[in-house]
Parts: C-alpha cells; structure tokens; sequence
C-alpha cells in the first residue's frame, strides 16, 4: 500500500501536470487562427486574451504578451517615427514592458538604457524626477503609464525635457483620458472612488485631455495621435486596438 506522502506527490505531480496542459490548450486556442494580428510580434492568432483587473476582452497577445497600448505604440513607431532606419541612436526607457525590450535592445544596442525607481531588472535604477544623466543625453525617449505615478510630475517632464537632444522625440502615454481636466488623486480620498477614477489605487492621478498644456508648461512641442489616425476601424479591430490603447503624446523639444 502507498505511503501518505507518496500519495501526496503523485496528486501535486497531477494537479501540476492538469494545469500546465490546461494553460497549454488555451494559449493554443488563442494562437490557432488569423483573426487578429499583433504588429509588435508579427503574429496571426485567433483572439487576443483577456486581461486586466476587470478583464477585458481582446487584449494581451498569446504569443508575446502585448497589450492594446503596446500594439498601438509599435504601429505607431514604424509608421510615424525614424526608430528602424537603422541610424544609431540612444535610447531611454522607463518602466520596459517585456514584449519590447528584447526588440528595442536588438535595434538600438548598445545605446539603449532602461530605466525605473524600484525595479531591479532594469540597467539603470533612477528617479524620473532627478536623473543622472547630462542635458541633451537621448535621442529616443519611451516613457509609458509612468507619470501617472510620480507625485511631481512637472519636474519629471522638466528633466525628460532635459535630456532630449535639440532634435529627439519622446513618446509619453497615459491612461485613456476619461474626463477634460485632471483629477489629482489627493483630492480622492475614499479607497473605492480611487480605484474608479484613478484605475489604480495607488496612482497620483488620472490625467484630463488638459495634458497636453503640462508638456507645453515643459517646454514640449506636442502632437497627439489617436489609434484611428494611424489606421481603418476593420485594421483597428484586426490588431485589437481599442479605447484602452490610449493616445500618444509626441514631444519634441520647444
Ligand atoms: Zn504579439
């Protein structure tokens, strides 16, 4: 007769063995197909997965984890910017999503520096608000779903400002715009209506379509551009962008 234990490990071995194959046929399920197409892998599958806090629909691609922002920043960095023309360039990342890291290393390396205040992963630890680095350092600046965090955010698009060359851009995206101003997040004080309006209850604030005068407070030269700019509804449906994809701040230096 088995002993306890042995039955122990043989039911972990099952259950682990049940999830992994479950988990494997899904991401199958997803893959299977052409219904939709990620820009940022390349990639045909038959729907998106859903993702999110309150999930939703059609959003993180199977095969290299993009979400609808990614794929909408992608689109927009081969259409609409000089990122793949091969001319060498330095590059600054906050905050790098997986899905592009790999391939902003590939095509920008060895001038590529990733950056955050708390994660270890990354090349360089930083405060956005104090950065290390002279004036006039990058050429590229990424810098997504990061201000919306950071209590002082003039002096953090004051130092991106900084550290743009004369002839650089920066890309800066934010949570979709819900409302025509911003609604700072100390004025919230109610756990519930935080994570309602701010999206996430520990963010500083939920930018207002009045963003933009912060960039130009900066000193930023801004171009906004919608998902519907760049591409047809049937094309926006096919790469899963949708209102979650936000915009895109385009900055280059006043
Ligand atoms: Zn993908």
């Amino acid at each position: 007769m088995a002993k306890p234990k042995t039955i122990t490990l043989v039911k972990d071995f099952i259950i682990k063995a049940s999830a992994w194959i479950y988990y494997h046929l899904r991401v199958q399920y997803y893959i299977l197909g052409n219904q939709r197409w990620c820009p940022v892998c390349g990639k045909s599958s038959r729907a998106f997965r859903s993702f999110g806090v309150v999930p939703r629909k059609d959003a993180m691609c199977a095969r290299c984890g993009s979400l609808e922002r990614h794929r909408f920043s992608w689109l927009y960095l081969t259409q609409r910017t000089n990122l793949f023309d091969g001319i060498p360039k330095r590059a600054l990342h906050f905050a790098p999503e997986p899905c592009f890291e790999g391939r902003f290393h590939k095509i920008l390396q060895p001038n590529y520096v990733t950056t955050d205040l708390f994660r270890e992963d990354v090349k360089l630890k930083m405060d956005i608000t104090s950065m290390s680095f002279p004036d006039e350092a990058f050429d590229v600046i990424y810098c997504s779903h990061v201000l919306d965090d950071v209590p002082d955010d003039m002096r953090a698009l004051r130092e991106l400002n900084r550290v743009l060359r004369s002839d650089g851009w920066a890309l800066i995206l934010i949570p979709p715009v819900i409302s025509e101003t911003t609604i700072e997040g100390e004025t919230i004080t109610d756990p519930e209506e935080r994570r309602l309006v701010l999206g996430d209850e520990g963010d500083a604030r939920r930018y207002g379509r009045d963003f933009v005068n912060r960039l130009r407070d900066a000193n930023f030269k801004v171009q906004v551009t919608e998902v519907l700019d760049l591409c047809s509804r049937e094309t926006a449906i096919r790469m899963g962008l949708t209102s979650a994809s936000g915009e895109i701040y385009h900055c280059t230096k006043l």
